[in-house]
Order: C-alpha cells, then structure tokens, then sequence
C-alpha cells in the first residue's frame, strides 16, 4: 500500500491553529496587547475599527525586534520567552506558547514596524495568509506597532460568524479592561472609529480602576491585602450595597495575568455572605502573587484557567483578605443586624430599583410634574389595552378558581438560580398551553364593584367568584408594562414625557456601546435623547408611563436588566429591552395605589393577553376559593 501521511503546509497548520488561538477580533486585542507588556512597554495604544473587523493597531514602546526576529516572531513555536523545560516552571510572561502571531498572520493581513534601541533604522514587515509579502527598512520609532487588517478574510465561515460590531467591542472592551487593570504602571488608549474610548494615563491602581469604571467607584473601594510566606493577595472590593446583578466586574489575577476561577469566585462570595442583596454580584478585584512553581499556566491556549498547587489555602487566604476588608472598613453588620433596616442606612447613593420590597416609596414624585392622585390615576389608563376583550380576565378568574391547591400566603415565586428562573419560565408557558373553558356564569359585577382593596401595599385583594382573588401588584404591573411596550417596539406606538432640563447621563464605555447597540429599542420605547462626547448621553424625554424622578437610575437599570437578561435568556433585542424596562420601571411593594389605581391596574392586567404570569414566569396572582377559606375554619 502507498503511504499516505504527510506533514502539512506551515499555512494549513497555523490557521489550523489560529482556530483555537483567534476566536474574534477580541482574541488578537488580547495577545497583541500582551505582547507589548512582555516588551517592557511603558506606552501601549490600541486602535480599532469596526469593532477590530477590519483593522487592529496596536503601537508600543517597547524593546522592538531586529531584522531577523521580525521575520521570526511569525513562525509557529517561535518565542524569546523561554528557551528549556525549567522556564515553564517560572513563567513571568503573559506569552511563552510562540502561537500568537504565527496564527494571526495565518488568518488577516498583519504589517509589522519595529525598531530595537540599538538600530537606527527599523524594518518593515507585509505578511498575508502566512505568506511574507514584503520586508523593507523604515524609519519608526522605538518600539513596535501591529496592523491586524481584515481579520479571517481567508475564513470565511468565522467571518460570518462574527457577532454584531456592538458585541465584537464589548469583548475587545474586556479585554483591554483586563490587560489595563493588571498594569496600572503603563499607559493606555483605546480609539474606537476615531473616537477615544479610553485614555487611562499610568497610576495607582485605584485610579486606575475609576479610571475605568467611572467616577462613582471612588467611594465604593474598599482595599484588601493579606499576606503570608507564599502567597500574598491585594486589591480592592466593592461595597456589598453596590452588588450588581450582572457579572463582568470580578477580577482575578494570578501573577498579573487575568483569570478565571469558580473555586475563588466562591471564596470571595462566602466572605461576602449576608451582606449582598439576592443575586448580586459584588465588584472585586484581586491580584494573587505566588511563586510561579506552585501554578501550572499551561492548561488552556487562551489561558484565563490556571491550577494552584494547593487551592485550599488560596481559598482560605482570598476569603480572609475579604472578611477583613470588609470589617476594617465598617461594611460587616453590628451583631444585632437587621439586614433590610441596616441596609438603608448605609448610605446608598443610588436607589435600588430591584428592591428588597421594603423600602417604602422609592418612587418620589418628580417635582417637574407633581402628581396629583389624577395624574397618577392616568398612568395606568391605558385606552388600547382596556378595550381589549374583558372577557379574557373573567375566563382567566374562573380558570384559577379550580385550581385551589396553587394558593399560598407567601410572597410571589421569585426564582433562586437561573436555571430556576428558566425552569419556572417553562412550566408557565405550559400552564398558558393549557386553557380552560370560559365559564359564562362569571358575573363582570364581582369583580369590579369595588371590593378590591390593597394589602400592605403589595397585593391587590378581590373578591371574584369562587372567592378570593390576590394580586401582587409589582408582577401585574410587569407583565401590562412588558406588553406595552413589546406592542411600542412593534408598531412604533410609544409615547413620551418631555423635560423642560434635559439629564446628562456619563456611562461606562461597555454600556456606551450597548446603547448604540439598542439605540433603535431604546428609542422606540420612548426615551428621547442624544449622544454626546465622552461616553454621556442626554436624556430629554422618557416613555410616557415611567414615573419620573430618576431618570439616570431608570436608564442604567434598564442597561442592566437588559444585560442580565442575556446571561439567562436568549431572547430577541425587543422582547429583551422590553422585558428589561418593565422590570425596572414597575411599581414596587411599598407603593400606594389609590381606588382608581387599583380598578385601573386589574382592568389592565386581565386585558393582557397573557395575564398570568411576569414575562419571567412569576404568577400575577393566586385564588383562594370558597371551600378552602371554609376549610380554614373547620
Ligand atoms: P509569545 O508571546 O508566546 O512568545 P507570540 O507569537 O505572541 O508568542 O510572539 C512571538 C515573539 O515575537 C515573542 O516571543 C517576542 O519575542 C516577539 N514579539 C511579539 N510582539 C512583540 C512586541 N510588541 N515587541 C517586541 N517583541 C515582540
Ligand atoms: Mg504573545
């Protein structure tokens, strides 16, 4: 028989290989910026256009290459970063695999400048799908300067499979943040388009964490340090109250280098126990430093996982530097605690829209337009739902009054994990597949001669035929504002309340892109506004139905339900911007509603097409029926 193996071309294998290394343009930010740590750079600039799509720059100061290492630097397995087995056991470098740019030129068209101290001319370097083009001397300042064009032109299945360039920058914005929050000593830029995104110059590290996240961190920092023979942990914590509910803002460095571990995640949440708001996610940011024998890097290509030694005593030493940070700065709990009263006393600069539910009030009138309760009255009329088919909520009265055992005197369902979260959201679409016949005997009458009434402004209460009816008033109001607006975006039906003094909103720049990502949703919800400079937007109007007062809270809860709500479900943009906006925009417990509103929030609740359950799958309400208030007393 012939033999038929045969090494395959250098072109086949690096592109081969650039699979695992080049996912998206995010993935060649990462290594191109590593590399100019490596080289001792004291000025690193990344330039990008088109979400990195079509040209990633990245120009240092560093030590450069001569001649032949700037041919070299592009064959595969090719590093000055280690040269014997024993290096790979003191890895001090972000790179040691030599893959990067073997892999990179494999799959775009890569130029290269670069000139050492020592050269007084440079040389230049034109690589194609592996091919060298051309090398000629130029004259090029110190250091070296990256242009990644055209990424996986030759791919062209990865090309597709690119997401939109919003989502492409939010991955480069990551791992920018990343490398910039590792080296706080060295100066970085971001240009996206022409436009800087980020111009973080070098300092301490608490710089240059508000440097990144933006002004209201200043006062949320809390520092952290432990320390013993072998390993020692620093950084810095967030305060438990400014917990978010999206991840994205935990770090964890090992030796300076970004990744990621559940195990330690787990450590820091444990620390943290009793002091978060459910589901939140507290900032942190902690740089870990051990002697590189006791860490094995070399577990993934992209290496963000690592194995310790012993991670037992990380552990233990993580979730101590936390414990004591947050005592230290007075963030633990007095003995008697009582979490929810306790929780408002701490200064919160910023109001909880996803309350704890015993907040009272937090929605002040807006004293633009202080409502009488006329005017609060009208927020919940809504002339297009209300002429919906009435008969919905009487078919949907009857329907639960059988289904007596549902009932219970518990506060509404409210998912514990996300895979809860789905797995209610599923069984409640199963509920709605099933319905039931319409009873004619329902009398209209019940339910509307006023015998509604709330309940420590958090239920609705409402005698209905088979007996009695509760509503939770927020989970209602979700689902009428959630078809609402599902029902603006599709028809563009939206209305809005202008301002007479517009509110200037400085976002983050990840938030800054989704924004332009959703601009066409968030306009059509009703929010008016323009883009400005430097990551803010002006905000001159909201949807008419939003009870005003906190215009930036609003905005930036809506950024983040929207965010949550991609980590669990995936969703359409519409129904997600929806979704998330009647989340955060619906009454809370605590809210009193007056007769009118109560009327008005039932009529619309059961004109809804789908009145059962929030768009997560919460039950609106429940039916306690005759015989089992009867059993009560038995
Ligand atoms: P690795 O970083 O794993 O060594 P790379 O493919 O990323 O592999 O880079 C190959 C080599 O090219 C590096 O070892 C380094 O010597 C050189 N190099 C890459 N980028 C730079 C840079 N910005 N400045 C100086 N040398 C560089
Ligand atoms: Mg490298």
């Amino acid at each position: 028989m012939l033999d038929i193996i045969q090494l395959l071309p250098d072109s086949i294998a690096n592109q081969i290989a650039a699979g695992e290394v080049v996912q998206r343009p995010a993935s060649v930010v990462k290594e191109l910026l590593e590399n100019s740590i490596d080289a001792g750079s004291q000025n690193v600039q990344l330039i990008v256009k088109e979400a990195g799509k079509t040209l990633i720059q990245v120009t240092d100061d560093g030590i450069g290459m001569s001649e032949t290492d700037a041919r070299m630097c592009f064959e595969r397995h090719a590093t000055s970063k280690i040269r014997a087995t024993e290096d790979l056991f003191a890895i001090q470098t972000k790179g040691f695999r030599g893959e990067a740019l073997a892999s990179i030129a494999a799959i775009a068209r890569v130029e290269l400048k670069s000139r050492t101290e020592a050269e007084e001319l440079g040389t230049q370097i034109i690589i194609e799908g592996s091919t060298l083009k051309t090398q000629e001397a130029v004259a090029c300042p110190k250091g070296t300067t990256f242009l990644v064009k055209n990424l996986f032109y030759n791919v062209p299945a990865r090309r597709n499979f690119l997401k939109s360039n919003a989502v492409e920058m939010r991955h480069i914005i990551e791992e920018f943040q990343r490398v910039s929050l590792a080296h706080p000593d060295i100066n970085f830029s971001l240009y996206h388009n022409d436009q800087e995104v980020y111009n973080l110059p070098k300092g301490k590290l608490s710089h240059r964490i508000v440097g990144i996240f933006g002004k209201n961190y200043k006062e949320q920092l809390a520092s952290c340090a432990e320390e013993t023979p072998h390993v020692s942990v620093e950084g810095f914590i967030g305060k438990p109250q400014q917990a978010k509910k999206t991840r994205g803002e935990q770090f964890f460095f090992v030796n300076n280098r970004f990744i990621k571990n559940s195990y330690l995640h787990h450590a820091v949440m444990n620390a943290f126990e009793g002091l978060l708001p459910e589901n939140t996610f507290p900032f942190y940011i902690l740089f870990i430093t051990i002697d590189p024998r006791h860490i094995d890097i070399n577990v993934h290509p992209t290496k963000t996982e690592i194995k310790f030694e012993d991670e037992r005593t990380i552990y233990a030493i993580v979730r101590a530097a936390v414990k004591q940070a947050l005592g230290v700065h007075n963030l633990m709990p007095s003995l008697d605690f009582d979490q929810d009263v306790n929780f408002q006393s701490i200064e919160i600069s910023s109001l909880d829209f996803e309350g704890a539910g015993l907040e009272s009030h937090s929605y002040a009138p807006n004293p633009k337009e202080q409502s009488s309760s006329n005017d609060s009255y009208e927020r919940f009329k809504n002339p297009t739902l209300q002429q919906n088919n009435q008969n919905n909520w009487e078919q949907l009265f009857e329907n639960n009054g059988t289904e007596s055992d549902e009932f219970e005197f518990n506060p509404p369902l409210v998912p514990e994990t996300e895979e809860q979260n789905i797995e209610i959201f599923e069984s409640a679409a199963n509920d709605l597949n099933s319905s039931n016949p319409f009873d004619e005997e329902y009398s209209e009458k019940e339910g509307k001669n006023n015998m509604a009434f709330q309940l420590h402004e958090r239920y609705l209460v409402v005698q209905v035929k088979s007996g009695m009816m509760l509503i939770d008033q927020q989970a209602a109001h979700e689902r009428i504002l959630f078809e609402k607006h599902l029902a603006s975006l599709e028809n563009r039906t939206a209305s809005s309340q202008q301002f007479l003094f517009p509110q200037y909103i400085e976002l983050n720049p990840m938030d800054f892109e989704l924004v332009k990502d959703l601009e066409e949703e968030i306009r059509a919800l009703g929010f008016i506004y323009e883009v400005a400079a430097n990551n803010t937007i002006i905000i001159n109007g909201i949807p008419v139905d939003v009870i005003g007062g906190n215009e930036k809270e609003l905005f930036e809860g809506l950024l983040e339900q929207y965010k949550q709500n991609c980590d669990v479900f995936s969703l359409s943009k519409k129904e997600n911007i929806a979704r998330a906006m009647a989340r955060r925009s619906a009454i809370r417990p605590g809210y009193s509603l007056t007769n009118e509103e109560i009327q008005s929030l039932i009529n619309q609740l059961f004109a809804c097409s789908n009145p059962n359950y929030t768009p997560n799958g919460q039950p609106t309400f429940s039916i306690l029926d005759l015989a089992k208030l009867a059993g009560l007393f038995n």
